[in-house]
């Protein structure tokens, strides 16, 4: 599971005071301490650390006693509240245009699973809100990228439109808006390039296709496994393109949670899906409020 470490810390951490009739503020602090170094080393981001102690300290104390609950409870219920709040609180959903078709364009850096995204959302709209999506091949740069979408569709039995690797991304995508309209298909899901790096040369590019398709979507793919990696790949795509929100791959390997815990109050931007295996049905609308109470116990 993910977050293995700093779920085994933190719930080691709060059940010292689970059972206490009465917490004192050196208690609490005391706590604190611990928590804080556990979502250090879970690789969160300082600043986060900072402001998610501060906040819960603040709440828990002198805070209103509730009657079924005893002391220790409350603050591990200040606690789960505050993790909740800094996933993003209330589970935030993936866009509908009002005049179809849904653009989203995926966007990300190579590797972090944006073409497998691309099948999984594709699935997920189909089997959970029974939507008729069209996938577009525009990543004509990674040798096998357009071949492996290909290979999705044909597993899920969804169209793919591709035009082959000769043709510019951005001629792709309006190819590919045309095609949706033509078949009235309710959302188009665009795999764009990744480069192993954020560049220049992607950015502008990515701001072509999104000045030519208006997405209603932008979702960045980013491996939940490299952490504070993740959170600066995110500043720096929202900062060129104002992404709408996140998707989080390999939540299903041994991730420290930091980039979970970070991406959210760094950069503003919901996280939407989670990935959670290789499968094309491993995706799962992300919900705060369950994400901290598995890491809580
Ligand atoms: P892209 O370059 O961003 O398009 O990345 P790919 O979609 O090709 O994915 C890169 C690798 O990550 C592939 O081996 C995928 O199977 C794997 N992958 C993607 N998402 C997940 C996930 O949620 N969990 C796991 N365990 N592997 C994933």
């Amino acid at each position: 599971m993910a977050f293995e470490g700093l779920a085994e810390r933190l719930q080691g951490t709060l059940n010292k005071i689970r059972g206490k009739g009465k917490v004192s503020e050196a208690d609490v602090k005391e706590m604190m301490r611990e928590v804080r170094l556990a979502l250090l080393e879970a690789d969160v981001n300082f600043k986060v650390v900072k402001q998610f102690i501060s906040s819960v300290k603040e709440r828990a104390v002198g805070q209103e006693v509730l009657e079924s609950l005893t002391p220790g409870q409350q603050v591990i219920k200040v606690v789960n509240e505050e993790l909740t709040s800094l996933m993003g609180g209330e589970q935030s959903k993936i866009a509908v245009a009002s005049k179809p078709p849904t653009v989203v364009m995926m966007v990300g850096l190579q590797g972090a699973g944006k073409t497998t995204t691309t099948g999984k959302l594709a699935n997920h709209l189909r089997k959970k809100h029974n939507r008729k999506p069209l996938m577009v091949a525009a990543d004509i740069y990674r040798p096998a990228a357009i071949k492996q979408l290909e290979t999705l569709g044909k597993q899920l039995d969804m169209p793919v439109f591709s035009m082959g690797d000769q043709v510019s991304p951005v001629e792709i995508a309006k190819n590919a808006m045309e095609k949706a309209k033509e078949e009235h298909h309710d959302y188009v899901l665009i795999d764009t390039a990744g480069r192993l790096h954020v560049d220049e040369e992607l950015m502008g590019e990515l701001e072509e296709i999104k000045a030519l398709t208006s997405p209603d979507e932008i979702l960045l793919v980013v491996d939940a496994m490299t952490g504070q990696d993740a959170v600066n790949v995110a500043e720096s795509f929202n900062e060129r393109l104002g992404i709408t929100g996140v998707v989080l791959t390999k939540l299903d390997g041994d991730t420290r949670g930091g980039a979970a815990l970070s991406i959210r109050s760094v950069t503003d931007t919901p996280i939407k899906f989670a990935g959670m295996g290789e499968k094309v049905d491993a995706l799962e609308p992300f919900h705060p409020d369950r994400m901290a109470s598995r890491i809580l116990g």
